[in-house]
C-alpha cells in the first residue's frame, strides 16, 4: 500500500484536488441557485387561534405575545405580509416577491378578530381568513358583523368550507355542498364577496377534489404540505400551494426562523425535482 501511495501520490492528489474543486462548485452553484429561488419565493404562513388555548388543543394556537415577535420580526427585517390573492396579484402583474410573505389563518375563530386584527394593522399586513361557514357566530368563533369587519380592513376571505369536513373522506357528491355552496353563502352573507381561496380542511385533498375546486371556482387553494410559492407553482399548481405551519413551540423566534428558512428550502428542492415525501408534510 505504501508503495503504491508513493507511486501514485501525485495522481492521487490531483484526484482529490479535483473532486474537492468540483464539491466546491457545486457548493456555490446550489447556494446561488438558491439564493435567487428565494428572492422569488413566497412562503405562505399558517395560523389557527392566537391567544390562550384555554382547553383548545394547544397546537392550533399562538399566544399574542409569540405571535407580535413573529410580525415584528417580520416587519424588521423588510418583509412585506400579505393575503393570498395580493401574493397572486404580485405574481401576475410581474412585481418583486422577494421579501414577501402570505399570512393565513383557519377556521375563523373569535381571536382573529380581537387580537390578529388589530396587530396586523399595527405592522400594515394584510391576511386571508379561512372560514368554516357552519361555525360562523359560534362558542370562540367569529360573527358575521367581525368577518364583515375584517373585509372592510382589507383583509380577504377565504372559504374553509361549509362543515370542516375532510374532503378526501366524503362522498363526491357533497363536494358540490362543500365546495360551491360555500362560496354561494359567502357571497349571499358579505354583500356579493366573491372568494377565491380555498383552504383544504386538514389540508387533505386529491385530484377528483382538485377538479371539484377548479370547476366551482377557486382560483388558489392552500395544503398541507410544506413548501413555498414562486411565479411557476402559481401557474402550474394554484390549486395546491404549500404552507408552513406554525405553532407556539419555543414561545420566540428561534423556531418560527427556522420554519421560515424550512419553507424556502423544501420549496427549492420541490422547484428542482427533488420531492422529499417524509419532509413535505411537515
Ligand atoms: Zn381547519
Amino acid at each position: 500500500m505504501t508503495e503504491f501511495w508513493k507511486k501514485n501520490k501525485k495522481r492521487l492528489a490531483a484526484v482529490v484536488a479535483f473532486i474537492a474543486a468540483v464539491l466546491l462548485c457545486l457548493g456555490f452553484y446550489v447556494r446561488s441557485d438558491y439564493q435567487s429561488y428565494c428572492r422569488e419565493a413566497v412562503p405562505i404562513l399558517e395560523y389557527h387561534g392566537i391567544g390562550a388555548a384555554d382547553g383548545w388543543p394547544q397546537d392550533l394556537f399562538v399566544s399574542s405575545a409569540t405571535f407580535e415577535n413573529h410580525l415584528k420580526y417580520l416587519h424588521d427585517n423588510g418583509y412585506k405580509m400579505v393575503a393570498v390573492e395580493e401574493m397572486a396579484a404580485m405574481f401576475n402583474k410581474g412585481e418583486s416577491t422577494e421579501k414577501v410573505v402570505a399570512l393565513t389563518f383557519d377556521d375563523g375563530y373569535l381571536d382573529n378578530y380581537t387580537n390578529v386584527l388589530p396587530l396586523l394593522q399595527k405592522y400594515h399586513a394584510t391576511a386571508t381568513f379561512f372560514i368554516v361557514h357552519s361555525k360562523i357566530g359560534h362558542y370562540r368563533y367569529m360573527t358575521h358583523d367581525q368577518i364583515q369587519a375584517l373585509i372592510a380592513a382589507g383583509m380577504e376571505l377565504g372559504s374553509h368550507t361549509i362543515n370542516h369536513q375532510i374532503l378526501t373522506d366524503i362522498k363526491p357528491e357533497f363536494l358540490t355542498w362543500e365546495l360551491a355552496t360555500s362560496r354561494y353563502f359567502f357571497k349571499k352573507d358579505f354583500d356579493g364577496y366573491v372568494v377565491r381561496s380555498l383552504s383544504y380542511p386538514n389540508g387533505k385533498y386529491d385530484p377528483e377534489i382538485l377538479a371539484a375546486s377548479k370547476k366551482y371556482g377557486y382560483y388558489w387553494a392552500v395544503t398541507g404540505n410544506a413548501g413555498a410559492v414562486t411565479k411557476n407553482t402559481l401557474e402550474q399548481k394554484p390549486l395546491e400551494l404549500g404552507r408552513i405551519y406554525i405553532n407556539d413551540e419555543d414561545g420566540g423566534i428561534k423556531t418560527f426562523r427556522e420554519r421560515l428558512r424550512y419553507s424556502y428550502w423544501v420549496g427549492y428542492l420541490k422547484a428542482r425535482g427533488i420531492n422529499i415525501h417524509f419532509l413535505s408534510g411537515l
